[in-house]
């Protein structure tokens, strides 16, 4: 396990943020550290926004909605086209300063931007596409018909492990359907947001006449958020974090009657029923589960194997997880990079002390010491627990996956459903019934439904999102651009006489 990084990654970050035509200014001698979690070491620092720029921020960004949205959409797409184009461009670039600021092993980080071209194509096309219906009237010589309108500046409130993707799920739509966006990424990962900003301000600066403060970053941790939450200014505000900041941005936008998207924490869990081709499902688990160290919204954390596949799949799984290696992701071509940082370290050994204390068998789970005090890797624990009790019904943001027997489907759906997330799922079967019986309206309860493949990496070209304490959002594909702008019905009269509707007279 060779995770000692020899690599300068501050030189390195340097090197890159430079390409993008960042001026060491916007990184050096600021009031917010940014750590790499790969060595633990601190990279950058930048300044923060207080409350009083946040407010002018949001200001600019209203003026820059109020020319925009009369841009026609088709024009708009271009501009999202050529951030398209800037993307491919720094691929590589963003690609490994998102393996820097947040450890994603190198496909992953370069995953996470090829989602944000992808969104960029679904949002061009969508451009030429934000239709509404033509709606048949009760009343002779009417029309009736729903128009689509931009609705204003859209704040998007970002988690730190997926740094820039978010940004862009939420900016290519709002873009297309004419608001504003201004952007407060994580405190942990402020470098790639300020490299995507770059990124952006090169697309615009290409399209030639783009309202100046169309998509901006604000700098700064939750007080900074709160403004963003809190304005007049802002009808919608597209919140991704813990179910923790949910609850705390919700009830505020709902108090002022703001729109949100509140995309929040997953316990996602699989069913591998006795017909499951394991070799497959093996696959797809060690990829939910282990994959970015456990540190996707979707990752896999609850499994429920049926006693007759139980002796044959687990011990697989164990050995697989024996044998994965975890590692710099920046030097190694290891599979599990590092947690975020202490915090999330200390969290996955409470959860694990829990878990024991509660009849949980645990393998792996330990440090794993890479000579750098400060980054903290793990291998990933698989713990096999008698029941569904804590800590598996809770989200605990590390590679932690509870496994458990059953019997009987029912119950096992039953125990699915049973925690308060509900974002992702899978049943791995190849019995028709059992599928369609986890899709239907008494199966599955989470907004991510999949058959014989894992609970993470889903494509831009679904909704995406989940129920109950997951907030109940949608973003990225299908129609979710409906949520970034607000609808109009028309009804318009073009005969010489004035019939009300549900036959109602009123003669003067
Ligand atoms: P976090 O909740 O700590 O922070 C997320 C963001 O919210 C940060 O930018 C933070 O500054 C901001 N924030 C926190 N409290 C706020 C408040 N009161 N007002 C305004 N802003 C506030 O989450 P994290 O640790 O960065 O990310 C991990 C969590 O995010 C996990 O629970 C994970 O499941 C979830 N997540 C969900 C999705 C999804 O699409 N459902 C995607 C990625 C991550």
């Amino acid at each position: 396990m060779d995770t000692q990084a020899k690599i300068d990654v501050k030189r390195e970050t340097a090197a890159l943020l430079e390409k993008l035509g960042i001026e060491p200014s916007a990184y050096t001698g600021g009031d917010l550290a940014s750590f790499t979690p790969v060595t633990g070491e601190q990279i950058a620092s930048i300044k923060t926004h207080s409350a009083t720029d946040a407010e002018k921020i949001i200001d600019k960004a209203d003026e820059a909605f109020r020319k925009w949205r009369l841009v026609p959409a088709p024009k708009r797409g271009e501009l999202v086209r050529l951030l398209g184009e800037e993307l491919r461009r720094f691929k590589n670039e963003l690609g490994r300063l998102v393996s820097i600021e947040a450890g994603k092993i190198p496909s992953e980080g370069l995953g996470e931007v090829q989602e944000m071209i992808d969104i960029c194509d679904f949002a061009v096309g969508l451009s030429r596409q934000l239709y509404g219906l033509t709606i048949a009237t009760e009343r002779p010589g009417h029309r009736m018909m729903e128009t689509w309108h931009p609705l204003g500046v859209v704040g998007v409130i970002s988690a730190f492990n997926f740094p820039v993707a978010v940004w862009s799920w939420n900016a290519a739509l709002a873009l297309v359907c004419g608001n504003a966006v201004v952007w407060k990424p994580s405190e942990k990962t402020p470098l790639t947001a300020l490299a995507c900003n770059a990124i952006f301000a090169r697309a615009a600066k290409r399209f030639g006449d783009a309202p100046e403060g169309l998509s901006q970053v604000l700098i700064g941790d939750r007080a900074i958020g709160e403004v963003l939450v809190d304005s007049p200014k802002v009808p919608l505000v597209s919140a991704t974090g813990s179910t923790r900041m949910g609850r705390e941005v919700g009830p505020r936008l709902a108090k002022r009657f703001a729109r949100s998207i509140l995309e929040l924490g997953g316990n996602n869990a699989g069913i591998v029923c006795p017909s499951a081709d394991l070799d497959m499902a093996l696959r797809a688990i060690a990829f939910g589960a282990m994959g970015t160290a456990g540190q996707r919204c979707t990752t896999l954390r609850r499994l429920f194997v049926h006693e007759s596949v139980y002796d044959t799949l687990v011990p697989r799984l164990k050995k697989a997880y024996a044998s994965v290696s975890v590692g710099s992701p920046l030097e190694t071509s290891a599979l599990v990079g590092p947690l975020i940082d202490k915090a999330a370290f200390d969290h996955m050994q409470k959860a694990l002390k829990e878990a024991a204390a509660n009849g949980g068998n645990i393998t792996g789970g330990e440090r794993v010491e890479t000579g750098h005090a400060d980054a903290y890797y793990v291998k990933p624990a698989l713990v096999e627990m008698p029941k569904q009790v804590a800590p598996v019904t809770e989200e605990t943001f590390a590679p932690i996956l509870y496994v458990m027997k059953y019997s009987d489907f029912d119950e096992a759906l039953r125990d699915h459903n049973a925690v308060g997330a509900g974002l992702s799922s899978s049943i791995f079967t190849l019995n028709l019934q059992e599928a369609e019986r986890f899709m239907a309206a008494d199966g599955s309860d989470c907004g991510i439904a999949n058959v014989n493949i894992g609970t993470s990496g889903a494509e831009i070209g679904g909704a995406f999102g989940g129920e109950k304490e997951t907030g109940g959002g949608r973003e990225s594909g299908s129609d979710a651009w409906k949520a970034y702008m607000r609808r109009a019905t028309n009804t318009v009269n073009y005969s010489k006489a004035l019939p009300l509707a549900q036959g109602v007279s009123f003669d003067i």
